[in-house]
């Protein structure tokens, strides 16, 4: 058997024997268990897993590069299946695979060929109507396919390793632009949690703050319920040094995912974004306005402000602010625009938030 390193983390094993497929699979499973033992280096315990892909001759191919590129294929279903396991080449996966591919390849270049744009999307204070901040969303301006939604490419951008790059992109841009807006209006950036749990992230925040001289308070950071799943020290201390440079960080999405309440008073959030889906009574009203009920109070209790997000309807706007919400965020008011039509916004709704002239004729 030949065993080869094809570049930085990928391998090749070439078993030179009339193999039976389940010989190659139990050749496989072996390697994957092996692999994924932990081991101690200098000290620290280090995890590593694999992903397999097989391809035999003939059948998937009689010369070099058609087995190894058809092992290739496999090897991106084994990843896109969980990773940690092994796929046998079949004809099917090469042209979903291939798209996925072109997509990658894409996306490595987007940062640089400043592909990516941030739109914002306003939110509101409850209390006097005004704008109060924007929260940038990120979008592909695709030579190909147009505009993407970031539900198109940040998860593969994650899985290929991109999400710190990109995200640090997200956290310049964002201050970059918010320095040109007044100074009473906040920017919000969503950060993956990949991103949140490294240790230099809030170094990375303040030398992005510096950089334009925004002040601290000027932005806020999003994160998910996930990164409580992180080391607890970490994500700590990482939110007591935002805090110290007067950064504020919102949870995003509360109530849909594992947060618990108790997490609440155990890390300093200074806002709960409560899901889109808790606002959208249209299927469960009296139950979900009881949550939203429920984590406006809380957060009253702990001195945490509540957005609520996904308010499309005057209903809907009615019904979160008499269920005590700060602020709203929500097509009611407006879509994320580019940042060339913040300034109309902010001239439109920063004296008094009016909604856009036929609430029903938002986009999907
Ligand atoms: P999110 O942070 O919960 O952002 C809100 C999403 O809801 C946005 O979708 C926004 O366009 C949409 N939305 C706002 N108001 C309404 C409404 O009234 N009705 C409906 N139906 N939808 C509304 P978008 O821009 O597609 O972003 C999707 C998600 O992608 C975001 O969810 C966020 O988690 C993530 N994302 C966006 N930009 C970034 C970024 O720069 N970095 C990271 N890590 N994630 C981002
Ligand atoms: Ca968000
Ligand atoms: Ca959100």
């Amino acid at each position: 058997d030949i065993l080869a390193r094809l570049g930085g983390d990928e391998f090749g094993i070439v078993v030179d024997r009339s193999c039976e497929k389940s010989v190659a699979s139990a050749l496989a499973q072996q390697m994957i268990e092996i692999i994924q033992r932990p081991c101690l280096i200098d000290g620290e315990v280090i995890h590593v897993g694999a992903s397999i892909g097989i391809a035999s001759a003939p059948a998937h191919g009689m010369v070099r590069a058609d087995l190894l590129k058809n092992a290739d294929i496999a090897l991106y279903h084994s990843k896109a299946a969980g990773r940690g396991v092994f796929h046998f080449f079949k004809p099917a996966m090469a042209e979903k695979i291939l798209r996925r591919r072109a997509l990658e390849k894409d996306l490595r270049k987007a940062l640089l060929l400043r592909q990516f744009e941030l739109y914002y999307q306003p939110q509101i204070d409850v209390a006097n109507q005004k704008m109060i901040g924007l929260e940038g969303l990120l979008r592909w301006r695709h030579p190909q396919r147009g505009l993407m939604l970031p539900g198109e490419f940040l998860a593969t951008a994650e899985e290929i390793h991109l999400s710190v790059p990109i995200g640090e992109w997200v956290l310049r841009t964002a201050c970059g632009e918010a320095k040109l807006w007044p100074g009473s209006v906040t920017v919000a950036v969503n950060i993956s949690s990949v991103q949140f749990e490294m240790k230099t992230f809030a170094a990375l925040v303040g030398k992005a703050l510096a950089s334009v001289q925004l002040p601290g308070d000027r932005l806020e950071i999003e994160v998910s319920e996930d990164i409580l799943l992180g080391d607890a020290e970490t994500v700590r201390g990482t939110l007591n040094d935002l805090r110290a440079m007067g950064v504020r960080v919102a949870i995003d999405r509360f109530g849909t995912g594992i947060a618990s309440l108790s997490q609440l008073v155990n890390f300093p959030f200074d806002k709960i974004k409560i899901d889109r889906s808790l606002v959208d009574v249209r299927n469960d009203g009296a139950k979900h306005r009881a949550i939203v009920r429920a984590i406006c109070a809380l957060g009253r209790g702990l001195g945490i402000s509540t957005l609520a997000e996904g308010v499309e309807t005057p209903e809907q706007l009615a019904d979160v602010q008499s269920e005590g919400c700060d602020s709203i965020q929500g097509f009611y008011y407006s879509e994320a625009v580019p940042a060339s039509k913040v300034m109309d916004l902010l001239s439109n709704l920063s004296a008094v938030a009016r909604p856009r002239h036929d609430p029903s004729k938002r986009p999907a």
